[in-house]
């Protein structure tokens, strides 16, 4: 932490010396403060050293693990813009469609649905991580030329899943954000690679991961200089077998207690039954989440992945009469109903 009258020298020399000594400085972003975060292993062995240098009025040691992600660090919440659309800003965002893209028809005509019914990003899988190598794996390259025309035709940015370190370039021209799913979560190459994708990242919770481990992935991709990142909920492993994953909410809160990143919840997944998502969806945005992700397909009996957890298109309209009603309500009691200090 610099003294608030440090000069620009002062600075320099502060990150300087932290480079000589083998650690990374960032400077730090902050309305009211100059600081200067140092990342490496075991930045305290330094730490009597730098504080004696001129203009440094304090070392203070961030106790998370995860540094760039926590709000320690980065006290202002982030806004991640993806094709014109904020996530993180107040407002709720919205990413439907299909599980996989199956066809250019089907696509266009759930991405016309979930359009009209008021989602804000269109999501779809060209390249699907499936648990059996015998399922449908996706339209790959062609997937991503049908995600392209329905931009085309609906405006919404996509979203799309990208499987391993070799094909981020290619999804990274189609889409408009990058999503990692729970499968490689934790895997580190991939996420060094979104890292220098220049898209937005959709970072999805890995099936068995601790909120630490997940916010540690995040930080990965930061610290290979994208920021752009926004965590997902949907659901964890746990010796339930009624539903698919086990929901873990209280993470909305938590996440937004720890760290500057937006947060969506997947209820499509961490059901894996349709007659269960839209409470889901509600209890969420109730928890304070950024956004949805949720599953649409025009006839979901018929879909080649993850039927049983999407809604129709006529569900989904239904649904998202529902989140406005919700979303009213929530304002109003935030800007109607006075404080408890105004009171
Ligand atoms: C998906 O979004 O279709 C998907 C495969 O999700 P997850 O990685 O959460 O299972
Ligand atoms: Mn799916």
């Amino acid at each position: 932490m610099m003294n608030a009258q440090a000069t620009p020298a002062e600075v320099a020399n502060v990150m300087q010396h932290v480079r000589d000594r083998g650690y990374k400085p960032i400077e730090l972003p902050g309305a009211d403060r100059l600081a200067i975060g140092v990342l490496g292993s075991n930045p305290s062995s330094i730490r009597d050293a730098v504080v004696a240098l001129p203009g440094v009025v304090a070392a203070i040691p961030v106790s998370k693990p995860y540094k760039m992600v926590g709000l320690e660090w980065h006290p202002e919440r982030s806004v991640v813009n993806v094709g014109g659309v904020p996530i993180g800003d107040g407002s709720l965002v919205v990413a439907a469609g299909p599980c996989a893209v199956e066809s250019e028809a089907q696509l266009l005509e759930t991405a016309a649905g979930v359009a009209a019914a008021g989602a804000g990003l269109l999501r779809g899988g060209a390249y699907k991580p499936r648990s059996s190598p015998y399922s449908f794996r996706g339209l790959g390259a062609q997937g991503l030329e049908h995600l392209r025309a329905a931009r085309e035709v609906t405006g919404l940015p996509v979203v799309t899943e990208v499987l391993t370190p070799s094909d981020v370039a290619v999804v990274a021209e189609a889409a408009d954000m990058l999503q990692v799913g729970t499968r490689n979560a934790q895997n580190f190459s991939l996420l060094e690679a979104v890292g220098e994708a220049r898209k937005p990242v959709l970072l999805k919770r890995g099936l068995s991961n601790t909120v630490e481990e997940w916010l540690l992935s995040a930080e990965y991709i930061v610290a290979h200089g994208n920021n752009d990142v926004v965590l997902c909920e949907r659901g964890i492993r746990t010796f339930e077998s009624s539903t698919r994953n086990t929901l873990d909410l209280s993470a909305v809160p938590l996440v937004k207690s720890l760290s500057h990143l937006p947060i969506l919840v997947d209820p499509s997944h961490a059901t894996g039954h349709r007659h269960l998502v839209p409470s889901m969806a509600l209890a969420a945005v109730a928890a304070g989440a950024d956004g949805l992700l949720i599953e649409v397909h025009p006839s979901p009996d018929d879909a080649l992945s993850d039927g049983p957890q999407s809604l129709t298109l006529e569900q989904f309209a239904s649904l998202m009469d529902d989140v406005r009603r919700l979303v009213t309500a929530l304002r109003h009691e935030l800007v109607g109903v006075p404080s408890h200090e105004a009171r």
